[in-house]
């Protein structure tokens, strides 16, 4: 396992009579995409503020680039770069202009070339912030974090109100930050999300973190395994079949369905499906962050965060 930048331990916020964050425990690694996932009111952006030190910890501890949060503001806001949820930029200035106040208000000279372009805004370097789109604004917003080479990125729902399209370009985006050695934070409430884009995630809810792990392993223990479904004529075949792989077959009508715990088991029952074929429709689907999280809180997240 790479070095950790955030050791998070027993944390907790309170304001008044809310307590938007209960204890949660968590540590991201260097180089890593990692992702809060969480409803609306779960506690995600309390937990970034006082990461990046813009809220003070109720109890707890939480360390930054191995800096304490409660001593250590300046170091870490040297080295972080964030962008807010809801964020915006000057409206009248292009877009090569906010980048370079930014740059300005660090004290520092980045290649702010080299970051357009890697970021897919040099074509619009010239135009004002306000005339770009929805996905275009996000873009610039992930440049000026990136404007005082910061080693770890925090990024508040970052795709949030974006159409699909732009949502899939922002990720690309994202995969670039990665590429380029940074280590990202984010904060979603879209399970699809995190499932393509993190390399691991915590599942937040109502200020408790309910598991963490890599998506993988996420899906593995709490995505309902595989289902092979196989529909057709001489279904008994098929079911005979797939029984001899897993106890967990169900009929119905001229469809089988069997359920696999893993990957490797279902591809080798899939293996022998095809060769007996007999014309059969074969459908495989695997369960993702939406069963996840369903099967660790009841519930669903809907488009616009809240819990259903
Ligand atoms: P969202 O995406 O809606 O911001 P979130 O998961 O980021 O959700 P938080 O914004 O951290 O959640 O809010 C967690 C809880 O704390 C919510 O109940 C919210 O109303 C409450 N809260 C947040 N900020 C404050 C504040 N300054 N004063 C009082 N309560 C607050």
């Amino acid at each position: 396992m790479s070095e950790k930048v955030i050791e998070v331990q027993d944390l907790v916020k309170v304001y008044k009579d809310v307590t938007a964050v209960d204890k949660i425990s968590f540590d991201v690694y260097q180089g890593e995409i990692f992702s809060l996932v969480g409803p609306n009111g779960a506690g995600k952006t309390t937990t970034v503020e006082i990461l990046e030190c813009l809220r003070n910890p109720t109890e707890g501890d939480a360390k930054v680039l191995g800096f304490d949060v409660r001593k250590d503001e300046k170091e870490i806001k040297k080295r972080i770069g964030v962008m807010p949820q809801e964020f915006n930029a000057f409206e009248r200035l292009t877009v090569k202009e906010n980048v370079e106040l930014i740059a300005k208000i660090y004290g520092v000279k980045p290649d702010i070339e080299n970051i357009l372009r890697e970021l897919g805004v040099w074509e619009a370097k010239n135009r004002q912030f306000h005339k770009l789109s929805g996905g275009m604004q996000r873009r610039v917003g992930i440049c000026m974090a990136l404007a005082s080479d910061p080693e770890l990125l925090f990024l508040d729902e970052p795709t949030t109100g974006l159409d699909p399209q732009a949502r899939k370009e922002t990720w690309e985006v994202i995969r670039t930050l990665k590429k380029m050695g940074k280590t990202v934070f984010l904060t979603s409430h879209y399970m699809e999300e995190v499932e393509r884009l993190c390399d691991r995630a915590g599942v937040m809810v109502k200020g408790k973190l309910i598991a963490t792990d890599k998506i993988r392993n996420l899906i593995s223990k709490y995505g309902g395994g595989i289902k092979v479904s196989v529909e057709g004529r001489n279904i008994e075949k098929a079911e005979k079949m797939l029984k001899s792989f897993t106890e967990k077959v169900l009929h119905e009508k001229n469809t089988v369905i069997g359920k696999f715990k893993t990957r490797e088991e279902a591809s080798k029952a899939l293996a022998q499906l095809y060769q007996l074929s007999d014309g059969y429709k074969i459908e495989i689907t695997e369960g993702g962050m939406d069963d996840v999280f369903s099967q660790l809180t009841g519930g669903r997240v809907d488009d616009r965060g809240e819990l259903i």
